[in-house]
């Protein structure tokens, strides 16, 4: 059985050319700290990486700084802007991933003021009251919000809290590592001083990510040890994982424009029959309006597929995650769908697109999805 993976949003497969790259990288085993000659080819391929992604993203290399991972680029925006730019209240939202909400809980515990803003109905943030937020206290603050939800795709509008940031000089940090390589980011006109990104979600390898660090802010390593990372990050560098993760952001930018067509129509499409073959089915998050066109969260009337929908897709061959508002038993459910108020007797699944899917496969899990729910609610 040939399985159909709809998981893109939890992780991408490598890209072949990143691969065959990371390969070839493999026979460099020099310490990129070294001075002689195999330590300078080691370090040439870190520059050159650094050198190409600062290219893309529009900034100078020297604000790219690699890390293990989206998760340690987050934690080092929020704890350096406490540490180092005298951050004391940092406003968030609950629905972000928990790569900044457990590193809020952290920070919360030592005193730091951490304020949620508010949720409009379709899970966008109600910016009337990000910019009353801002306009009170006088605390040094930080505005952490993802760019795109990992789990509904709601898209922030990033230009719109960049220069509410400036407004109130706050220091602004974007979570993009579901959106870097996927869409188009300014960061100069979003006014962004930390961005976070993650090699995985883009077709890159695993344990790779990178934060820019705007120039303007200037911060110490949140990682002691050698002079690693321009003095930012102690550690020998991941030189294969770094090769990886440049080569796969610039396939990701030379065929962006493509991919985004492509992988929109995929969504589209897959949305369109959902609606036409299954009774009472919506759509959690702001699906037909700014969303990522890699996901799509959809909510099922439990009546028609059971909490084991996950369980019995896997089994039928194909990979998508889930995540129900329920908080019963050892399943936690999703913070993010508890946040939305989607009622508990909707499970919910989320399909997320990649390159390599197709709609023969959406052709493939709809057929799928009719043969495990409750055959009389299936809409003829
Ligand atoms: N932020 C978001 C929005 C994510 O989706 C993820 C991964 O799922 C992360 C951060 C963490 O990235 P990593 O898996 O590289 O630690």
């Amino acid at each position: 059985m040939k399985r159909i993976y709809f998981d893109n949003a939890a992780t991408t497969p490598l890209d072949p050319e990143v691969k065959a790259l990371m390969r070839e990288t493999m026979d460099v085993f020099g310490n990129p700290s070294s001075i002689h000659h195999e330590g300078r080819q080691a370090k040439t391929i870190i520059e050159k990486a650094r050198k190409s992604i600062s290219g893309m993203l529009g900034v100078s290399p020297g604000e790219i700084i690699f890390t293990s991972s989206g998760t340690e680029a987050d934690n080092m925006a929020i704890r350096c802007s406490i540490e180092d730019l005298g951050v004391q209240r940092i406003i968030s939202s609950k629905i972000e991933h928990h790569a900044v909400l457990h590193t809020l809980d952290y920070f919360g515990d030592k005193g730091i003021e951490i304020v949620y803003v508010d949720l409009l109905q379709n899970g966008h943030i109600d910016m009337a009251h990000l910019e009353k937020l801002l306009g009170t206290g006088d605390k040094k603050t930080l505005v952490s919000l993802m760019h795109a939800n990992n789990e509904i795709g709601n898209l922030l509008d990033i230009e719109a809290v960049g220069n509410l940031c400036e407004s109130y000089s706050a220091v602004f940090h974007c979570d993009t590592v579901q959106t870097i390589g996927h869409l188009p980011i300014d960061i100069q006109k979003s006014k962004i001083h930390f961005l976070t990104a993650s090699g995985h979600k883009f077709n890159g390898p695993k344990g790779i990510g990178f934060i820019y660090i705007s120039e303007n802010v200037k911060v110490k390593p949140m990682i002691h040890g050698g002079a690693q990372e321009r003095n930012m990050r102690g550690g020998t560098e991941n030189i294969y994982g770094i090769a990886g993760i440049a080569k796969a952001l610039e396939i990701a930018y030379a065929e962006m424009e493509a991919q985004q067509k492509r992988i929109s129509e995929l969504k589209d499409y897959a949305a369109g029959l959902i609606l036409a073959n299954f009774e009472g089915v919506r759509f959690n998050g702001d699906s037909n309006g700014q969303s990522l066109y890699t996901i799509l969260n959809i909510a099922f009337p439990s009546s028609l597929l059971s909490d084991m929908l996950l369980f019995s897709l896997d089994i039928e061959g194909v990979s998508a995650s889930g995540g129900s508002a329920c908080t019963s038993g050892s399943d936690q459910g999703s913070h993010v769908l508890r946040e939305l108020r989607v009622a508990e007797d909707y499970n919910s699944v989320r399909f997320s697109f990649g390159k390599y899917n197709t709609r023969d496969e959406v052709d493939a899990v709809i057929t799928i999805l009719k043969g495990i729910c409750e055959p009389q609610k299936v809409a003829h």
